[in-house]
């Protein structure tokens, strides 16, 4: 089991995914590249609380 995140475009800020993640194996702030539909094209998203 793991803790529900958001995911947040970097560019535009906003919020198009939620995922689960296992804090206890990553760590590190998660950062994927997803397909943004406010940008119409791949962002970085980043972990938000
Ligand atoms: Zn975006």
């Amino acid at each position: 089991m793991g803790d529900i995140i958001s995911m947040e475009c970097t560019e535009c800020r906003e919020r198009n995914y939620s995922t689960t993640k296992n804090k206890k194996i990553h760590r590190d702030r998660l950062e994927l590249k997803k397909y943004c539909r406010r940008c119409r094209r791949h962002t970085t998203h980043r972990e938000i609380k």
